[in-house]
C-alpha cells in the first residue's frame, strides 16, 4: 500500500482560514498529529479517536521531534493516511522541513499542503497591510527567539533595519525587550511604530500599539501572551479599524 503523510498548514486558528484541502485531508485521515498552535477551534473539530496531540504528554512534558518523526513514520508504514497538521503554514518556522526530510530519509512519500501564515495572517487581520507604496516595499520574517545579545546569533538586527522594510516577528514576546534595543541600537528610529497581534483570527484576538521605545512596556502592562506577532515599521501607521479589525 502507498503510505502517504500529508504536512498541512492550519492557517491562524480560525476555521474558515482553513484551506478546502486542509479541511479533506483531515476528514479523510486516519490519523491527525498536532501540536497546541492550531488552536482549539479548529482542533475541536477532529474527531477524538483519530487525533494525536504530540504538543505535549500527559504529566506536561514536550513530546520530542524525535518521536513525532518516529510516529509519523509508524503510522505511514501502517497504511494509515496521516495529516500533520502544523499552525500556519508548515514550512514557516513550525519544523516542517526538518519532518519532510526525516520522511524522505525514511523513504515516505509526503506532500505539503501549505496554509495561511499568521505572519501574513496577523498583519492582515489587524487592519496592517504589510507592504504600502508609501512605506515598505520589503517584508522580513523572522524568529523572536534568538537571544539578540549572544555573539552568535543568528539574526542580524542590524542589516533588518537597514532594509528600511516592515519587520513580521514569530515567537517575539519573550525577547521583546532585547531586539526592540538591538533595533534601536541598529539606528531605527524610536517613534517607529510597532504592533502586536494576539491570537490573531481567533474570538479573542487582541492588537496592542506602542512605538519602537514603548512597545516593550505596554506588552508587559497589557500581559501580552504567546501566541502573537509583532509587526515593525511605518504601515503599522496605516491601521484602519473597523468592525472586523477590533
Ligand atoms: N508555522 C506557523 C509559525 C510557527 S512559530 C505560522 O506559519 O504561522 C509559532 C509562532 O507563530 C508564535 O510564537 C506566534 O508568533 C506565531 N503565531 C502562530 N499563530 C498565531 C496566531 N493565531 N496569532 C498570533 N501569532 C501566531
Amino acid at each position: 500500500m502507498n503510505s502517504l503523510v500529508s504536512l498541512v498548514g492550519s492557517g491562524p486558528g480560525d476555521p474558515e482560514l482553513l484551506t478546502i484541502k486542509a479541511r479533506r485531508l483531515i476528514d479523510e485521515a486516519d490519523a491527525v498529529l498536532h501540536d497546541k498552535l492550531p488552536g482549539e477551534q479548529i482542533i475541536e473539530t477532529i474527531p477524538e479517536e483519530k487525533r494525536e496531540d504530540v504538543g505535549k504528554r500527559a504529566g506536561g512534558e514536550r513530546t520530542s521531534q524525535e518521536y513525532t518523526n518516529g510516529r509519523l513514520v509508524e503510522l505511514a508504514e501502517d497504511g494509515k493516511r496521516v495529516v500533520r497538521l502544523k499552525g500556519g503554514d508548515p514550512f514557516v518556522f513550525g519544523r516542517g522541513g526538518e519532518e519532510m526530510t526525516y520522511l524522505a530519509d525514511h523513504g515516505i512519500d509526503f506532500e505539503v499542503v501549505p496554509g495561511i501564515s499568521s505572519a501574513l495572517a496577523g498583519p492582515a487581520l489587524a487592519g496592517i497591510p504589510t507592504t504600502h507604496r508609501d512605506h515598505a516595499s520589503c517584508v522580513s520574517f523572522v524568529t523572536g527567539h534568538e537571544d539578540p545579545t549572544k555573539d552568535e546569533s543568528a539574526v542580524d538586527w542590524g542589516a533588518l533595519a537597514a532594509t528600511g522594510g516592515t519587520i513580521v516577528v514569530l515567537m517575539g514576546v519573550g525577547k521583546l525587550p532585547d531586539y526592540t534595543a538591538a533595533l534601536r541600537e541598529a539606528g531605527m528610529d524610536d517613534e517607529t511604530p510597532v504592533a502586536l497581534v494576539e491570537r490573531a483570527s481567533r474570538p479573542d484576538q487582541r492588537v496592542v500599539t506602542g512605538t519602537l521605545d514603548s512597545i516593550a512596556d505596554v506588552a508587559d502592562e497589557e500581559g501580552v501572551e504567546p501566541p502573537a506577532i509583532t509587526v515593525i515599521g511605518g504601515v503599522v501607521g496605516k491601521r484602519e479599524r473597523s468592525e472586523a479589525h477590533q
